[in-house]
């Protein structure tokens, strides 16, 4: 707010404020000047609520008392002392009222924000600030009196208190309600007109019924508050009068009943001043002012109770009509999720399968019926669920009963029969836990076919051995050519053709070891693959110590670096020897070819038994797998240092785990944290059938 617009502003309450003091003082009952009503005490209380944030406020505090004292002795009081006196206390009564409203009722307009009152507890807020603003401004004003008259005047006391407590509730009421209401207005119809013209639809809008019960009843109460006052016998009916107010305040909205409190305030004390009306017996001034205010109070307080109790009534309604109306949304989106989730979950190709802690299935689509069959429990599917080999699995080794133990499974095969003597089909099995509050865990299962792929798996494994084996034997006659074609060629004198046929001849035998080895390979990995498992108990510890000593050998004999061994205590395992030592020596062959030029391998070999289970790991100090590489080395022909002059075939990690996998154990590769790496891998401890 501009300077300009502050000083304005405080010239228009000046203004305001002297005709409210003259027209309080017009109420006056006797010559000592007791009015009966103070309108000036509600302007006081607007004035400092809307000069709240204005740049001039100290024009207020000195305006005020001008304003009084100006007023005041063209009227009633004689000296310009207590007419200052009276002013400063009015000055204190206004800012007593915009703190205490500001520090109970934030939200009203006047007191920081923009609401007009619509609840009974801003009432209570309000009539709280008046009554302690008036306290202070009724002390200042009856100390002015003793300072100046000599006498402590006790009775004006109260007097004052309900006096301007009463003209702040009649005026303040409506200020609130027109600052709130002309804030509005700026904010959301920019102008005058803008309001006028949603005033008029809003009135469109309004039954002719309701527009008619309006006249009627502002009407009416009129009337009957016009009669009771005009009537001349002096009959106490006032009581009576308050149900007009009654009426007002339930059955029209809250600013026609602050227009009804300011006709009654007009209505009461007009006649009430010609000695008419129910006050009108009373003959003692004090007493009677006192008595008009009290029932003024009580109209005001009774009626703004009523209609703001009915507001709030109303509000809640609305606002629980639009939660209800969200609520009925959401609870219609939710059902079109759950219908969309449903249409995806039907006619995904994979089985989806929820099973509860107690094992009854919550949940299923078509492709697990057809997979798994149409149970409702887990435990009792009809199904046979078989290993691979045929050995039948134990309910409690099942994919769903691990889940709803926590376990996360992944990618597991399984046999599937159904009732009879059907061949079955092989599924492969993914199942989560899913927590639920009370502690236990719900099973997520997915399932898809991979019959089809293992058949097609099989077939080419078949194939790429068949071939292989085929392919041996002209190898080996080639490598007998070539060494026939070296003997003829080495009784010839030297010659620069010969050296040339001799390394050529060089080259097919490096060229048929290449093949060889990879036809080795191809062999080796459709035995893992296909070989019957014959586990037996299996000391590893001399297994690893006899090929340690067959690699320390071999690398002797080619003049290599011997490579060194730490060998832990190995426990027993149950597995396939053959197998078994087929896997041992590819890893630690591996961890003694992929070590760096001019550096001693060096193996460190440790297991640990964890129940059924121990798990192997093989430490070198070698180059390290790169990274991002440690799980698709177990793919097949997958190699990881093509160019840097290690010979292979990248089949070998791939038997490696596959003759794991066939034991039920898993493979990994990890960094070693003192260089090279680490391959690790479980097997059943010895002593474990099933295999
Ligand atoms: P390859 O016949 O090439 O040795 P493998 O299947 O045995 O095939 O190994 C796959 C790849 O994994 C290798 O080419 C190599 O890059 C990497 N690798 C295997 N073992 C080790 C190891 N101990 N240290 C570093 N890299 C290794």
């Amino acid at each position: 707010m501009t300077y300009p617009r502050s000083l304005a502003r405080t010239a228009l309450f000046a203004i305001v404020y002297g005709a409210a003091v003259l027209l309080g003082w017009r109420t006056a009952t006797d010559a000592a000047g007791i009015a009966l009503v103070w309108p000036a005490a509600g302007v006081t209380a607007i004035w400092f609520c809307a000069q709240r944030h204005a740049r001039a406020r100290w024009a207020d505090a000195v305006a005020l008392p001008l304003v009084l004292a100006a007023t005041t002795l063209v009227t009633k009081t004689p000296t310009l002392l207590a007419a200052l006196l009276f002013g400063i206390g009015g000055v204190l009564q206004g800012t007593v009222f915009a703190l205490l409203l500001a520090r109970w009722r934030p939200s009203l307009w006047g007191a920081g924000g923009i609401a007009p009152m619509r609840a009974p507890r801003d009432l209570w807020g309000m009539l709280g600030a008046a009554i302690g603003a008036s306290a202070c401004g009724s002390v200042a004003a009856v100390t002015g009196e003793w300072l100046t008259t000599g006498r402590l005047p006790w009775t004006h006391l109260g007097l004052y208190l309900t006096q301007r407590t009463t003209g702040i509730m009649i005026i303040g009421s409506v200020g609130v309600f027109a600052g709130a209401a002309l804030t509005t207005v700026t904010a959301r119809f920019g102008s005058a007109a803008g309001w006028l013209r949603h005033g008029r639809a809003r009135l469109a809008a309004t039954s002719r019924w309701r527009r008619a019960e309006y006249v009627v009843i502002l009407a009416g109460t009129t009337a009957v508050y016009l009669a009771g006052f005009g009537y001349t016998d002096r009959l106490p009916l006032s009581f009576a009068l308050l149900g007009g107010t009654v009426l007002v305040a339930t059955r029209l909205c809250t600013p026609f009943l602050l227009l009804h409190n300011c006709v009654v305030t007009v209505i009461a004390v007009r006649y009430t001043l010609d000695e008419s009306g129910p006050f009108a017996h009373v003959t003692e001034p004090i007493v009677r002012a006192a008595i008009v205010q009290l029932f003024l109070a009580l109209v005001t307080v009774v009626g703004l109770a009523l209609a703001l109790g009915r507001d709030e009534r109303a509000a809640l309604v609305v606002a629980l009509a639009r939660e209800k109306a969200e609520l009925v949304t959401q609870q219609e989106r939710a059902a079109a999720h759950s219908a969309l989730l449903a249409a995806i979950i039907d006619t995904v190709a994979g089985g989806l399968v929820v099973v509860e802690p107690d094992g009854h299935v919550s949940l299923r689509n078509p492709a697990a019926t057809e997979l798994l069959g149409p149970f409702r429990d887990i435990r009792n599917t009809g199904y046979r669920h078989l290993h691979l080999d045929g050995t039948p699995y134990a309910i409690h080794e099942r994919p769903s009963m691990r889940a709803m133990g926590g376990e996360n499974v992944r990618g597991e095969d399984i046999l599937i029969q159904p009732p009879g003597t059907g061949p079955g089909h092989i599924v492969r099995v993914n199942a989560s836990p899913l927590p639920r509050p009370d502690g236990t865990s719900s099973a997520v299962i997915l399932v898809h076919d991979v019959t089809a792929e293992r058949r097609h798996r099989d077939e080419l494994t078949n194939f790429a051995g068949v071939v292989a084996h085929d392919l041996l034997n002209p190898l080996a006659c080639l490598g007998g050519w070539t060494a026939a074609a070296r003997d003829l060629l080495s009784d010839l004198p030297p010659h620069t053709i010969l050296d040339q046929a001799l390394d050529d001849l060089t080259r097919a035998d490096r060229a048929a070891a290449r093949m060889r080895g990879l036809i080795d390979g191809l062999l080796a990995y459709t035995t893992a693959r296909k070989a019957e498992v014959s586990a037996v108990p299996v000391d590893l510890t001399a297994l690893t110590a006899d090929i340690a000593v067959a690699r320390s050998d071999s690398a002797a004999a080619a003049g290599q670096q011997e490579p060194r061994f730490t060998i832990g205590v190995l426990p027993a395992v149950q597995a396939d020897p053959v197998l078994l030592r087929q896997l041992m020596d590819n890893l630690i062959g591996n961890a003694i070819k992929y070590t760096g030029p001019g550096v001693t391998p060096a193996l460190t070999i440790t297991a640990a038994r964890t129940g059924d289970t121990v798990t192997i790991c093989i430490a070198d100090n070698g180059i390290g797998i790169p990274p991002g590489q440690h799980n698709s080395i177990f793919e097949n022909f997958h190699r990881a240092h093509p160019d840097s002059g290690y010979h292979g075939t990248g089949l070998g990690l791939a038997i490696c785990k596959r003759i794991v996998e066939r034991h039920g154990g898993t493979i990994t590769a990890s960094d070693n944290p003192g260089g090279g790496s680490c391959f690790t891998f479980t097997l059943p401890a010895a002593g474990l059938s099933g295999l």
